[in-house]
């Protein structure tokens, strides 16, 4: 099954987002696998965001994102990451259908509010950052009401 890693942004928590988002994974369907609110160190996010480290936008991005908790977690099911990136909607919320997290409760791109994987590759490679220890695994008996037997 895949896994992504969605975060809850700082300005997310300061804003009382993070039940609404959790809702939002659970109710599609996904399996809670890790949930932790931390507090991660500029390096800690400079790893994250290593990708984006020449683009203009990084030495904001990297001041946004240690400017107050985030609450991070792993959500598992089939196209996790590729639905998890839909339910996100685009990276500028103006360009964000509303109905999805993004377009119903943000406005700047610089202010987001949430963090989903791109990719199947990254999202295991942030799951690692983030969550060193492990996640948990387990069967949730809902599965047998979401997934078609063939
Ligand atoms: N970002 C920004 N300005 C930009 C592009 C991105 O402040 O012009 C921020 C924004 O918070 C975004 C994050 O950098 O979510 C990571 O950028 P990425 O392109 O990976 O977008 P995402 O994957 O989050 O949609
Ligand atoms: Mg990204």
């Amino acid at each position: 099954m895949e896994r992504t890693y969605i975060m809850v942004k700082p300005d997310g928590v300061q804003r009382g987002l993070v039940g609404e988002i959790v809702k939002r994974f659970e109710q599609k369907g996904f399996k809670l696998a890790a949930l932790r609110l931390m507090t991660p160190t500029e390096e800690h996010l400079k790893q994250h965001y290593k990708d984006l480290a020449e683009k203009p936008f990084f030495p904001g991005l990297i001041k946004y994102m240690t400017s107050g908790p985030v609450v991070g977690m792993v959500w598992v099911g089939k196209g996790a990451v590729t639905t998890g990136r839909k339910m996100l909607g685009a990276t500028n919320p103006a360009d964000s259908a509303p109905g999805t997290i993004r377009g119903d409760f943000c406005i700047e791109v610089g202010m987001n509010i949430c963090h989903g994987s791109d990719t199947v590759e990254n999202a295991e490679a942030e799951i690692a950052l983030w969550f060193p220890e492990g996640v948990a695994t387990y069967e949730k008996s809902e599965d047998a009401w979401l997934y078609e037997k063939r």
